[in-house]
């Protein structure tokens, strides 16, 4: 049990939105779709919803063949980046709304609203309107909303994406504890692969109207499918040739190997508890590495020092 989408192509146009995409998201996993903009992450996502239909291919959801249903039948529940509220109603009727459209009994609808405004923290906001919430707030009144209908997929686009760099940390762990919680399957669109690392059981790399890659974090960090993985998931540079992580980059004053490449210090920036050095070795390539502080100190890194710079092994 699970959603499947199988061979789903969707052209506008000339243009190929979705290029025979595969893919089998796990029942009660926290999935991301991640990649850059423009990938196609919001049209795979509204596809699965019923928002758009495919021009070929089936999706399944809970072993029920989708791909003809309509959107209220799909018993999906939806968080995008821009909420629209009801304005006028306060956080509970909000929450209750999709209940109260179903005709559930008003005891019923109470209990409800109840449980799921202090599942995410704004049993005191009950009586608010949404205008006096804070950005982060309205993201969770807006989750406790799609979850009101106990829909079997939870479907979310960038729901952080317009909130400050220090809400979004916040609720993105918050969002990790409350799946761990309801269990409920979610397939979540971000073009943050920090984001993605960080709450994702599982991630797809979406790009150009393809799959990438589908794995864990681990699996997408450590064993990238390609360079355009590789680079996505976090900082690269290149070594003698090679795509690597700066971290991956031993900086000593003496060659380490064969492999070592020789080359001058052009600049040391301190970032926490980290030094990133750029070196540009003497055959003209521009080398990142990354040394813990102590480690540079060790070393008495300044710009200008002659160093060698050589991959760690198993980089
Ligand atoms: P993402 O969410 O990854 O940023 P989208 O799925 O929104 O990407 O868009 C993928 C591509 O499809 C973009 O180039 C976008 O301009 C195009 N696109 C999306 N929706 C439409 C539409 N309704 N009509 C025409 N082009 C569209
Ligand atoms: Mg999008």
């Amino acid at each position: 049990m699970s959603i499947e989408v199988s061979g789903v192509n969707k052209r506008y146009g000339d243009f190929v939105a979705l290029e025979d995409i595969n893919l089998t998201i796990p029942t009660g996993q926290l999935t991301a779709l991640l990649g850059p903009s423009g990938g196609g992450k919001t049209t795979l996502l509204r596809v699965i919803a019923g928002l758009e239909t495919p021009d070929t291919g089936t999706i399944s959801i809970e072993g029920v063949e989708a791909t003809a249903l309509p959107v209220q039948k799909r018993n999906v529940g939806f968080v995008f980046q821009h909420y629209a509220a009801f304005k006028h109603l306060t956080v509970a009727k909000n929450v209750a709304f999709g209940l109260e459209i179903r005709k559930k009994p008003r005891a019923e609808i109470a209990a409800k609203v109840e449980e799921l405004l202090e599942l995410v923290h704004l049993s005191q906001f009950a009586d608010r309107l949404p205008s006096q919430l804070s950005g982060g707030q309205r993201q969770r009144m807006a989750l406790a909303r799609a979850l009101a209908i106990e829909p079997s997929v939870l479907l979310l686009d960038e729901p952080f994406g317009a909130l400050d760099a220090k809400v979004r940390k916040e609720l993105r762990d918050w969002l990790r504890r409350l799946h761990d919680e309801v269990h409920v399957t979610t397939v979540f669109v971000t073009h943050d692969q920090e984001e993605a690392l960080e709450v994702a059981d599982e991630i797809v790399v979406v790009n150009q109207g393809g799959i990438e890659q589908i794995g864990t974090p681990e699996q997408l960090y450590d064993e990238p499918a390609n360079d355009f993985v590789m680079s996505f998931l976090g900082d690269v540079t290149t070594l003698g040739g090679s795509l690597i992580r700066p971290h991956d980059v031993e900086v000593t004053t003496s060659p380490l190997s064969e492999h070592s490449l020789e080359g001058t210090v052009s600049r040391v920036l301190r970032i926490g508890f980290e030094v990133r050095l750029t070196v540009l070795t003497d055959d003209g390539e521009v080398v990142t590495a990354e040394l813990t502080r102590t480690h540079a100190r060790a070393l008495q890194l300044e710009e200008g020092a002659n160093v060698f710079v050589t991959p760690s092994p198993g980089a």
